[in-house]
């Protein structure tokens, strides 16, 4: 990534907060199976699908969740 201004540098979207984020020298070898924005957004996918899932086809949020 030499010589690539900050503002050039490749962004994926969170798989589960849905925001936008940059690619850092952390990823530089597994940049292509990165698909979230933290450590915290890798955890909680499975709650928030769970939570998206809950709100959009039950329209209440199961009690599992809390
Ligand atoms: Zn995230």
């Amino acid at each position: 990534m030499k010589g690539v201004k900050k503002q050039n540098l490749p962004q994926k979207i969170c798989a589960t907060c849905g925001r936008s984020f940059t690619w850092r020298k952390k990823w530089e070898k597994n940049w292509e199976d990165v698909k979230y924005c933290s450590e915290r957004c890798k955890k909680k996918r499975r709650h928030r699908n769970l939570y998206t899932y809950a709100t959009t086809h039950l329209k209440t949020i199961p009690k599992v969740i809390y």
